[in-house]
């Protein structure tokens, strides 16, 4: 029989039952009814509290955020939402920044104390800043290691095509440690559909790596570009392995054409990020995973050149998401609590994920009655594990 190091008792889980769950080597090792958990090296008393998986912070930018630096106020684009001014306002901030690394810690540590242990980060990778963010930013996960997993992906901000030099920086960044390939608005950015994802895809299939596109396009151009990535993924027998980032263009779409379109992107094994972002048309998350279409999510921008917004709470995004969505049953509202743990665990392709004998002790505890609820009411004072030790509690991360 497995020895048990730690044993935490009394713990709620989803189902509403109560549990004592045994950890060894990182990993549940047994669950058992409260009370009868056995001997172990330790015992933490989880005391009734809602325990549930780490959540999953599935889109993130660590390189470009100004969390924990001076407030920069934010600039409105001069005439309507315009990705190029947008970098154009980036570049300029980010020249008066504060070191990159630290804004990244802090960052990370947001995002460590309010429950993530899983995150995906896109960093720029192209001709304006080089391979020098991916450096400092591999640095930075290495000495985080020990509290949080985080995927690397290789963004290409500036475009690809319209970027000299992009398409081997793209490359090389996968050589250096980055674990997919990204994409920036293949059409509207690049003015080359084609073009653009030729370099992505063909980086992606010779060296062995999954995809993560930014799609900000609306209406028809937004769709038309879903349906070529689809049709791409399907033809590298990349299923599983792709993701498309924001595709406000479902929003834009009638419902016959969303579920047209929705089929089609779970028949290619593609997921779905969406942060429902302020004032914009984002995907209809219950259409979509009624469709079969894994969606999931993750804060995106946090206080940076883009928006002032973002707080690092995946659980705050379950809410705003169901608010957005209109979710008021206990289904609906369990359903936006999916999208920031499970489906993000299926998005990232992660491995040993959730409350089972087997995954990994990674988890959070919630002073709330059960999921439903704890969606609705955002509780802080959470209890973080990562490997079944505490890293973080009270809103801040202890090592
Ligand atoms: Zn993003």
């Amino acid at each position: 029989m497995t020895v048990i190091e730690t044993l935490f008792t009394n713990a709620k889980l989803a189902d509403g039952s109560f549990k004592d769950i045994g950890v060894a080597g990182g990993r549940i090792v047994s669950i058992s009814p409260a009370g009868a958990g056995g001997e172990a090296g330790r015992r933490v008393d989880i005391a009734g509290a809602l325990l549930v998986p780490g959540f999953v912070e599935g889109h993130i930018h660590l390189d470009t955020s100004f969390y924990g630096d001076r407030w920069i106020p934010h600039k409105p684009c001069t005439d309507g939402f315009d990705v190029h001014q947008r970098v154009a306002f980036q570049a300029e901030n980010m020249a008066m920044a504060a070191p990159m690394d630290e804004r990244a810690r802090k960052q990370l540590e947001l995002c460590v104390s309010n429950g993530s242990l899983q995150m995906r980060s896109h960093v720029m990778v192209d001709g304006s800043v080089g391979l020098k963010s991916l450096e400092t930013i591999l640095k930075v996960r290495e000495d985080y290691r020990d509290i949080i997993d985080i995927q690397l992906v290789a963004f290409p901000q500036s475009g690809i095509l319209s970027s000299p030099g992009t398409p081997e920086l793209l490359d090389a960044a996968i050589g250096l440690g980055a674990d997919l390939v990204g994409g920036l608005d293949p059409a509207s950015f690049d003015r080359n559909l084609d073009g653009h994802l030729d370099v992505v895809f063909g980086v992606a299939e010779r060296r062995g790596v999954g995809v993560d596109i930014h799609l900000h396009d609306f209406g028809t151009l937004g769709a038309f570009t879903v349906e070529e990535i689809c049709a791409r993924t399907v033809a590298l027998g990349m299923q599983g392995r792709v993701v498309i980032s924001h595709a406000y263009g479902l929003g834009d779409l009638d419902a016959d054409a969303a579920r047209h379109i929705g089929a089609k992107i779970a028949a290619a094994g593609i997921s779905i990020m969406t942060n429902a972002p302020g004032d914009h048309v984002f995907p209809p998350v219950a259409l979509l995973r009624a469709e079969g279409v894994n969606v999931f999510s993750g804060n995106d921008n946090i206080r940076d050149s883009w928006w002032p917004y973002g707080d690092g709470d995946m659980l705050g995004r379950a809410m705003m998401i169901g608010y957005r969505s209109g979710f008021y049953t206990d289904e609906e509202l369990s359903a936006a609590f999916d999208v920031v743990t499970a489906a993000g665990a299926k998005a990232l392709g992660l491995e040993g994920y959730g409350i089972a004998v087997g995954a990994k002790a990674d988890f959070v505890t919630l002073d709330a009655e059960h999921v439903p609820e704890a969606v609705v009411a955002v509780p802080k004072g959470r209890r973080v594990f990562k490997a079944g030790r505490l890293v973080a509690e009270n809103g801040a991360v202890v090592r």
